[in-house]
């Protein structure tokens, strides 16, 4: 085992968790708890051109995007987590470039 740890598989960052015999940090671990988690939640339409809209994972929220306006969803719960103060930043970055269905 080595002391400094292994770069995670997936982001690269330095770590000393393992699962499955490979290096994962934390966070990655966590992603992949939603992602298995998202996937087992039922798919939504998006509220604007009624398109199947995509399960993605960022900062830690499960958000639903629509591909075709590119609208974000939010389930209950996971605005007043951005708001909560941590994860301000990721409202923020979501916000970046789409055009939603609030403007
Ligand atoms: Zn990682
Ligand atoms: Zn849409």
């Amino acid at each position: 085992m080595a002391l400094l740890g292994e770069k995670c598989d997936r982001c690269g960052t330095r770590t000393r968790n393992r699962e499955d015999d490979r290096a994962i940090c934390e966070a990655c671990s966590q992603e992949m708890a939603l992602m298995v988690e998202a996937s087992a939640e039922s798919e939504r339409l998006c509220p604007v051109d009624g398109q199947k809209m995509t399960k993605e994972i960022a900062h830690m929220l499960v958000i639903d995007r629509c591909s075709t306006c590119q609208g974000v969803w939010l389930d209950g719960g996971e605005l007043e987590r951005i708001r909560g103060g941590a994860e301000e930043a990721a409202l923020r970055s979501m916000a970046i470039g789409f055009t939603s269905p609030f403007a």
